[in-house]
C-alpha cells in the first residue's frame, strides 16, 4: 500500500499552472469593492458626505440620522457589487490558532441579510461574543460584547458580503480587540507630535502615523500540507531534515518565480487591488519556497486592516491553485524564518514626513528631533518592543537563521551616527554663542536628504533607521501589525509628551527655542546611547556586548512578558489612555494561554506522530533488515556474519534512537501531565517553556536521524526537500 506521501506526491506531478485572465489597466479596478470617499460622494447627500469626511479626519462619532444615511447608501452600493449580507468585522485576542484568520473574518452569526439594515446595525451590533478570549474581562464584569463601526477605515465588499470594521469591547467598555487601542495609540500621537511640530511650523494640526508592512510566507502544496499532519495542526514542520540543497545556494533569491506560484500572486493581488490593498512588490525571498509580499505605505490603521484581509486573501486563493500558504514564523528548521517587517514613521497634514531629513536647517532640526526622540523612546521600552513581538512561534525566528535576535537595539548608519555624536559633543551648557549656533545651524543643514548608507547593513539590527522611516524587523509573520504599533506609537507619544515638558522648562529658563531643543536632544543622545548599534547583530559578539551595555535578552516569551506587570509601563498606558490596567492584565492573561495552547498542541502532535507514523515506519524497515540478516547467515553459515555487518550495524543505530525516540517522548508526556495541572496561566507558560518544550529537539534529532537511516521507500512523511523544491 502507497504511503500518504507517496499518494500526495503522485498529485503534486499532476499539478498545471492556473492561469489567471490578467486585468492590465489596474487604475481601471483599483478599490472597486470599496465603500471610500468617491464612492461616498457619488452615494450620500451633500451633508452627510461632509459629516462622514469630518468624522473619518477627526474622528468624531456620527449623528444617528447621518449614520442611518450612510447605513442606506453604503448598502445601496454594496448590492451594486453584488452583495446580499453584510457583516461586522473585527479582530479579538485569539492570535492563537492556523484558524486564527477565519476567526477574524467569522462573521456574526453566518453574515446577515442585507435587506434591512440601518444606522443602528451599521454603527453597533452585538455578536456572539462568548468563544472569543477575552482574559477574564467579562467573567467577572459583563457576559456581553458588542462590536462598533469604526469609520475611519473604509467598509468593502468580499463576495457576497459587506464588511464593516469595527472595533470590539465589552458592555463594560474593555476593548476586547486590537483595533481599539490601536486607535486610542494613534490618537496619542496625534496630540503629541503635533504639539512638537508646533515648534517648528504652526500650520501642523494633525499628524498620522504611517504603516509600510512586508508580508512574508512560504507556499507548499495542498497534497504535501494534507500529508503532513503536523503542519496542519501547528503551522510548522515538527520534524524533518534540512534539504542537501537548500538555502546554501541562495539561488532562489529573485530567482524566477515558477509559474504556478506567479499565477498565484498575479490572481491575489489582482483581488487584492479591487480591495484597496495597494500591492506593488513581488520577488522571491532567501529560503526556497518563501515569498514576500511588500504594498505601498498607508496610515496605520487602514494599512492594519489591509494586511489581515491579505493574510484571509493569500489563503483562499492559495487553496484555488493548489497551495497552501504558511504564514508560520518557523515553519521548518534550518532555513530561514518569515517576518513581517513594519516600517513605520509620521506624517504631518503639511504634507511632511517627520522622519526624513529636509532642505534646510529649520526642517532639519525638527527631523533631528523626531529622530533622536524615536531612538529616545526605543531605548526607555526596549521591553515593551521585545513583548510585543513575542510568541510561541516567533520564539523559534529570533536570534536563528537570519532573524534579528531578541535583543532590541537601533542601527542608525554612519552618517547619522556622526551628526549626533556632534551634538552630543558640541552642544554646550548655559547661553550657546552666537557662533556655535550659526556653526550648528550649518551642520544640521548638511544633512542631505536621502541618507544612502543604511540600506546594505541595516539587515540585522531589530530596528534599524532606512533613510526615511524606522523599520521594526523583529515582527512575526502571523502578527497583527496592531501589537508592535500600538506599541511604537505610545512610547513616542509618551517621549514626546515628556520631550515637550522639558523643551519649555528650558525655554522657560530662558534659552532660546532652538537652544532649548538642541540641549534637550543632547541629553536624550547621551541618555539613549545604549540602544544604538552598528555592528552585526547576528554576531555571538553582539550578545556579550549588549549583556555587558545592560540590554535584556528575553529568549521566550514567558519572559519577555514579563515587563507589563511593571507599574512605570501601567502608569504610561493609563496616562495616554491607551489601555487600562485591567485590560493590560487580560491581554497578557490572553498571551499566556495561547503560548500555552500552542506548545500544548505540538507537544502532542510531536507525541502522536512518532508513535503512529514514525515506530511503525521504522519497525517495518528494522524487520526487513532482520530478515536479511537472518537469510545472510542461513545462506552463508558463519560467512553470513561478516557478510551482514553493515546491516547489523544499521539495526543497532535505529534501535538507539528508537528507544531514545521513545523515551524522550515519555519524559514529555509526563511532564505535560505535571504541567497541565498548574492553575496560573503565568507560572503554566513559564513551566511549558522550560519542562516540555526543552524536549522538541532532542527528540526531533533522533526522529531526522532515522528519517536518514530508513528506507527511502518506506518513510511515511514528505521530506522538506520534497516540500520545498517541488515545481
Ligand atoms: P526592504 O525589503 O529592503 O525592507 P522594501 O522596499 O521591500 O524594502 O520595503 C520598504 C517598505 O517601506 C515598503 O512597504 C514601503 O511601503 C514602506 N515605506 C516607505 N516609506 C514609508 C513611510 N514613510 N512610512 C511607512 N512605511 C514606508
Ligand atoms: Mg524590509
Amino acid at each position: 500500500m502507497a504511503t500518504i506521501r507517496q499518494n500526495a506526491f503522485q498529485d503534486v506531478l499532476k499539478r498545471e499552472p492556473q492561469y489567471v485572465k490578467y486585468d492590465s489597466n489596474i487604475s481601471d479596478f483599483f478599490g472597486e469593492h470599496v465603500f471610500h470617499a468617491e464612492v461616498m460622494r457619488e452615494y450620500l447627500p451633500d451633508g452627510a458626505y461632509k459629516m462622514m469626511m469630518a468624522a473619518i479626519q477627526s474622528g468624531t462619532s456620527l449623528d444617528r440620522s447621518i449614520a442611518d444615511q450612510v447605513a442606506s447608501s453604503m448598502k445601496d452600493w454594496a448590492i451594486t457589487k453584488g452583495a446580499t449580507h453584510y457583516t461586522h468585522w473585527f479582530q479579538p485576542l485569539n492570535g492563537s490558532t492556523a484558524e486564527k484568520h477565519d476567526a477574524f473574518f467569522k462573521p456574526v452569526g453566518p453574515g446577515r441579510a442585507i435587506e434591512r439594515f440601518d444606522g443602528d446595525l451599521l454603527v453597533q451590533q452585538e455578536p456572539d461574543a462568548s468563544s472569543f478570549p477575552n482574559g477574564g474581562i467579562r467573567n467577572t464584569f459583563e457576559a456581553r460584547g458588542y462590536s462598533a463601526w469604526d469609520p475611519s477605515s473604509p467598509a468593502f465588499v468580499i463576495g457576497r458580503t459587506l464588511c464593516i470594521p469595527t472595533i470590539f469591547v465589552s458592555y463594560t467598555g474593555e476593548s476586547l480587540d486590537f483595533k481599539m487601542p490601536l486607535i486610542k495609540a494613534l490618537n496619542a500621537i496625534d496630540q503629541a507630535a503635533v504639539e512638537v511640530c508646533q515648534y517648528f511650523d504652526k500650520n501642523v494640526t494633525k499628524v498620522i502615523a504611517t504603516l509600510g508592512w512586508e508580508q512574508e510566507y512560504f507556499l507548499i502544496d495542498k497534497a504535501m500540507y494534507n500529508a503532513r499532519p503536523d503542519i496542519m495542526m501547528t503551522g510548522r514542520a515538527l520534524f524533518g531534515q534540512a534539504p542537501a540543497k537548500g538555502q546554501q545556494l541562495e539561488d532562489h533569491y529573485f530567482g524566477s518565480i515558477p509559474e504556478r506560484v506567479t499565477e498565484f500572486m498575479r490572481d491575489f493581488e489582482m483581488k487584492a487591488i479591487r480591495l484597496g490593498i495597494p500591492v506593488t512588490t513581488r520577488h522571491n525571498e532567501v529560503a526556497p519556497n518563501q515569498f514576500e509580499c511588500a504594498p505601498i505605505f498607508e496610515e496605520c490603521n487602514l494599512a492594519n486592516d489591509h494586511n489581515l484581509l491579505l493574510m484571509d486573501l493569500m489563503e483562499k486563493i492559495a487553496l484555488k491553485h493548489n497551495f497552501k500558504v504558511l504564514l508560520h514564523e518557523k515553519p521548518f528548521a534550518g532555513m530561514n524564518g518569515s517576518g513581517k517587517h513594519n516600517n513605520w514613521s509620521l506624517s504631518t497634514n503639511t504634507g511632511v514626513n517627520l522622519l526624513a531629513p529636509g532642505k534646510n536647517p529649520k526642517t532639519n532640526l525638527q527631523f533631528l528631533t523626531f529622530f533622536v526622540n524615536t531612538i529616545k523612546a526605543v531605548h526607555d521600552n526596549a521591553d515593551l518592543l521585545r513583548a510585543c513581538i513575542a510568541s510561541a512561534n516567533n520564539d523559534h525566528r529570533l536570534g536563528a537563521n537570519e532573524a534579528p535576535p531578541a535583543i532590541i537595539s537601533a542601527f542608525i548608519g554612519s552618517y547619522l551616527s556622526n551628526v549626533l555624536d556632534d551634538i552630543e559633543l558640541n552642544v554646550k551648557d548655559g547661553k550657546m554663542s552666537p557662533e556655535d549656533k550659526t556653526e550648528f545651524k550649518m551642520n544640521i543643514g548638511k544633512i542631505p536628504q536621502i541618507i544612502m548608507d543604511n540600506t546594505d547593513r541595516n539587515r540585522t539590527s531589530p530596528l534599524a533607521f532606512t533613510g526615511n522611516k524606522f523599520e521594526f524587523r523583529a515582527v512575526g509573520s502571523t502578527a497583527n501589525c496592531a501589537k508592535p504599533m500600538i506599541i511604537m506609537n505610545t512610547i513616542m507619544a509618551k517621549q514626546l509628551k515628556d520631550f515637550k515638558v522639558n523643551v519649555d522648562k528650558r525655554i522657560a529658563k530662558s534659552d532660546s527655542k532652538d537652544e532649548a531643543i538642541l540641549k534637550e536632544l543632547q541629553q536624550m543622545i547621551k541618555d539613549s546611547k545604549k540602544i544604538r548599534f552598528e555592528g552585526n547583530g547576528y554576531g555571538e559578539e553582539w550578545v556579550q556586548e549588549a549583556a555587558r551595555r545592560g540590554l535584556n535578552n528575553f529568549k521566550d516569551t514567558p519572559r519577555a512578558l514579563d515587563i507589563w506587570d511593571d507599574p512605570r509601563v501601567i502608569a504610561m498606558f493609563e496616562e495616554l489612555d491607551v489601555l487600562t490596567k485591567r485590560e493590560i492584565e487580560a491581554r497578557k492573561e490572553i498571551e499566556f494561554e495561547n503560548y500555552i495552547y500552542k506548545l500544548q498542541i505540538e507537544s502532542r502532535v510531536m507525541g502522536d506522530l512518532t508513535q503512529n507514523h514514525i515506530i511503525p515506519a521504522v519497525i517495518n524497515y528494522q524487520n526487513r533488515l532482520i530478515a536479511n540478516v537472518q537469510g545472510l547467515m542461513q545462506v552463508l553459515g558463519d560467512d553470513g556474519k561478516e557478510a551482514s555487518a553493515a546491516q547489523r550495524e544499521l539495526i543497532t543505530k535505529i534501535s538507539m534512537h528508537l528507544n531514545k525516540m521513545k523515551h524522550l517522548c515519555d519524559e514529555m508526556l509526563d511532564a505535560r501531565r505535571r504541567v497541565n495541572k498548574i492553575e496560573d496561566a503565568e507560572e503554566k507558560a513559564v513551566a511549558y517553556c522550560d519542562e516540555v518544550k526543552c524536549y522538541f529537539d532532542d527528540i526531533r534529532y533522533h526522529t531526522d536521524k532515522l528519517e536518514y537511516l530508513v528506507d527511502d521507500e518506506l518513510w511515511p512523511l514528505p521530506k522538506l526537500r520534497e516540500m520545498l523544491l517541488t515545481k
